[in-house]
């Protein structure tokens, strides 16, 4: 035994303090795979290579506990949860996986020791972005969360090629370039070449009879695929508990491709491969509809298929029979992107298996959960017969027997009842017909829930009354969250030692309600200056990047106004530019007027094909050119559109920001998880009541927020009398000045009537997300917001309540209300 190894005191982390986790251990570890891995030099190695050695160290890290924890779980046959999503917005991984690990500080100091920039070397690491939004960065912080409560958990999805595109602005308009994130690799994939799946897709059903005569229904002239299983080790938190994501990728089969050879056509054979590469070859853009695109059902189909055979195979390696198969294996459907899972289930129990309709559907029904995300009526997925029936074809036949017990059901409950029958239905009336996605996964699933109070609520009410009578007790709630280790530890490294430091507990990132022993300090003078001071330095450095990637400069002192997330109608950043240009003009009438300097700051990206979202962008970066260079305004006011946001740009903006645009029309956000980030690292919210901004309000109390606008039952009923845009219009006169301000060519003198489009929609095209009813609220809250920001004590103790009063946002606790409620799965310790 070596002395350095004596001498430690065994403290509470000993095992991971050991010697390979030194710095000196980091050290060597980096330098072999330097010149093993890499077969470099220290002299000649790049950023790059320093980058993807100290990934590997701190992998080997990490890779040691995955082979204890997946021999525990094996080893005591436990029950496990299956997370099927078709995103997951990662982002990077190395400063989080060094953090879980408990080795940041000991890694970073080895990296240091070999002479390396530390940002620079993290700023080579490319986001992991295979997902678009708020769905897929969920299932990322719900992946973290399942291995730091230590409970035994797969994560599975597609290993795409090409994660959401990169954005850029050229004269203001969005354009988009390819994310080809993993070109040159990625040390953080493990290939299970062993665990390979084939599935078939396309051809039709035949019947064929087996050996007593009996008639079998079987898929034949199919086209064969192969997805081969890549892992991502997903490391807990101060535990040794490593589960893994494993995403699929999808290959030709062979046995395709022998067909080909032997008709002697080398060259078509080949070139048909590509096809079977590209399944999983890019993630497609649209943050909330994708409509009735072949290739997306196919890759639908081809993770979920993959991923349930892989299921199957890992419950038989322990377990004999089908009857227990529930009690070890829980699904959970996020979104209805998987939810042609419950078909592929059913075919997997009954045609492959040869089990009775009845037993298949018991199982199935008891296996799967399912996770809905959104009201919006453009949103629910709905696949058209004819192309379902050329995709899938048993699966339609098993989609119809579904929908013909589920049918028998309704009329048992109400006799002749049709319109209930049309409203339950699997299957829309129509030409074509249309399979509701939504509809599958509710009757497929013992439990259905929302992901906020209100929306869960809604849910209930308004998207499916129906089902709520039949099912009661099938909907639940489950409030969103976000890992506090990513979301803050690592985020806002000066926040988080400050908060060490306070002399509260320091198991916060594990135990994120112990920050309420904040609030004791909200009103101390000078707790509150070294609060804000970290706020100041947060938004030094944000400036920084802001002058970098906009070559705008902003000044810190101002108020930082922050709307960070997908480009929607539904999400308003329509309303924040119109707030914008009420200063703007405030100003230009009155250069003297007092009011809190402000950088408005957005981040967003709209979907390719999202014509009025990309005009949206347009409208804003052309109306921030003028206003940033405008001197008569005396930098009063600011506006920069940050391109390519992305995790890894939101962990910048975060820290820095003083204020949460969360302005969405009532009822249409499901919940929102910014609001949460934002909140965290102390910015106020300026918010309408809907999703989690309800909750967040409960937390933090009335006086730490700004509430504004409509409520869910104001736009209801504006719904129902018919809601005129022009009223509102014609009876304020600000906001009828802003709106033709904005619809006219004064901010696009070079491309005359680019932005007509958008004061047509909020006139002629009906406003469809009710802006103009929510303008004066929003204007009045927003001018309430500056004058409380010059208040600066005041301000400092809201943002130090938000920090410590939002515990309740944690993953932590929304994966244990699912663990509990849900899935019924205990945690189980890895020693
Ligand atoms: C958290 C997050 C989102 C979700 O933001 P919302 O404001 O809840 O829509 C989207 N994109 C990224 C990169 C995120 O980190």
């Amino acid at each position: 035994m070596s002395n350095v190894a004596k001498k430690k005191p065994a403290a509470k982390k000993a095992a991971k303090k050991s010697p390979e986790s030194s710095p000196q251990g980091m050290k060597q570890a980096i330098l072999d795979h330097l010149k093993y891995t890499l077969a470099h030099n220290a002299s000649g190695a790049t950023k790059r290579d320093w980058w993807i050695c100290i990934s590997l160290a701190v992998r080997d890290r990490i890779v040691d506990n995955m082979i204890k924890t997946q021999q525990t779980h094996f080893e005591k046959n436990v029950r496990r949860c299956y997370y099927l999503s078709m995103e997951y917005l990662m982002g990077r991984m190395l400063v989080n996986n060094m953090y879980s690990a408990g080795i940041y500080d000991e890694a970073r100091k080895a990296a240091e020791e070999l002479g390396v920039d530390w940002d620079e070397i993290c700023e080579e690491e490319l986001d992991m972005g295979l997902g678009n939004g708020g769905l897929g960065r969920l299932a990322a912080c719900f992946l973290d969360s399942l291995a730091t409560l230590d409970l035994p958990a797969v994560g599975y999805g597609i290993y795409y090629e090409y994660g959401l595109f990169k954005q850029a602005f050229e004269n203001g308009h969005q354009i988009e370039m390819p994310d080809s994130w993993k070109m040159f690799g990625t040390p953080w994939d493990i290939v299970r070449p062993e665990y390979t799946q084939t599935l078939k897709l396309y051809g039709n059903v035949e019947t064929q009879f087996d050996e007593k005569g009996d008639p079998h229904p079987v898929w034949v002239n199919t086209r064969t695929i192969q997805g081969v299983p890549y892992d991502i080790p997903i490391a807990g938190y101060d535990t040794k508990t490593v589960n893994f994501l494993r995403l699929w990728s999808s290959r030709s089969s062979e046995e395709f491709d022998l067909d080909e050879f032997n008709k002697g056509d080398y060259v078509e054979a080949v070139r048909e491969k590509a096809i079977g590469e590209t399944i999983s070859k890019v993630l497609y853009p649209n943050d909330k509809t994708e409509n009735g695109k072949e290739l997306r059902l196919v890759q639908q189909y081809f993770f979920v298929s993959c991923s349930l055979h892989d299921i199957v195979r890992r419950y038989f390696k322990n377990n004999e029979g089908w009857d227990g198969f529930a009690d070890k294996v829980a699904i959970q459907l996020n979104d209805t992107h998987p939810a042609i899972g419950v078909a592929e289930l059913m075919r997997i129990l009954v045609d492959e298996q040869g089990l009775e309709w009845e037993k298949a559907w018991e199982i199935s029904t008891k296996t799967f959960a399912y996770t809905n995300h959104t009201l919006l009526p453009e949103a629910l997925e709905k696949w058209s017969v004819p192309l379902f029936e050329k995709v899938l074809p048993r699966h339609l036949q098993i989609i119809y027997e579904i929908n013909r017990r589920l049918m028998e059901q309704v009329e048992a409950r109400w006799p002749g009842d049709n319109w209930m029958k049309r409203d339950l239905s699997l299957i829309e009336e129509g030409h074509p017909k249309m399979i509701r996605m939504a509809h599958l996964a509710v009757v497929g699933s013992h439990t259905v829930n929302g992901v906020a109070a209100i929306h869960s609520e809604l849910l209930k009410s308004v998207l499916f009354p129906s089902f709520n009578a039949m099912y009661p007790g099938k909907f639940t709630n489950m409030t969103n969250g976000i890992t506090p280790r990513r979301w803050l530890l690592a985020c806002n490294p000066k926040l988080s030692k400050f908060i060490d430091a306070a002399g509260i507990s320091k198991d916060w990132p594990k135990n994120l309600d112990a920050l309420k022993g904040l609030e004791k300090f909200a009103d101390d003078k000078k707790f509150q200056d070294s609060y804000m001071k970290i706020k100041y330095e947060n938004k030094v450095a944000l400036a920084e990047t802001i002058k970098e990637l906009c070559d705008v400069e902003v000044d810190p002192n101002a108020l930082f106004d922050v709307q960070i997330k997908r480009l929607h109608e539904y999400k308003r950043q329509h309303l924040n530019l119109l707030h914008i240009l009420t200063l703007y003009r405030r100003l230009l009438h009155n250069p003297d007027l007092d009011i809190a300097p402000r950088v408005f700051i957005f981040g967003a990206k709209a979907a390719p094909g999202y014509y009025l979202a990309k005009t949206i962008i347009k409208a804003i970066n052309s109306v921030g050119k003028m206003i940033n260079e405008d001197e008569r305004i005396k930098g009063k006011l600011k506006v920069v559109f940050l391109p390519n946001y992305r995790v890894s740009l939101a962990a910048k903006i975060i820290p820095a920001a003083d204020l949460s645009e969360q302005i969405s029309t009532a009822g249409k956000e499901a919940s929102g998880t910014g609001n949460m980030k934002l909140a965290l690292n102390g910015a106020l919210t300026v918010g309408t009541l809907d999703g989690a901004n309800i909750e967040i309000g409960e937390e933090v109390g009335d006086d730490n927020i700004f509430i504004f606008g409509m409520e869910v039952e104001d736009v209801q009923k504006l719904d129902v009398e018919g809601y005129d845009p022009a009223s509102y219009y014609h009876a304020d006169e600000e906001l009828k000045a802003v709106v033709d301000w904005i619809g006219s060519s004064y901010f696009t003198p070079d491309e005359p009537n680019v932005l007509e489009s958008l004061k047509h929609s909020l006139l002629d095209g009906g406003d469809p997300f009710k802006v103009l009813a929510d303008y004066r609220s929003y204007i009045e809250c927003q001018d309430k917001v500056g004058e409380a920001f010059k208040d600066t004590s005041r301000w400092a103790k809201m943002a130090i309540l938000n920090t410590a009063r939002v515990g309740k946002f944690s993953t932590d606790r929304t994966i244990s209300e699912y663990a509990d409620q849900i899935w019924n799965l205990p945690p189980v310790p890895v020693k």
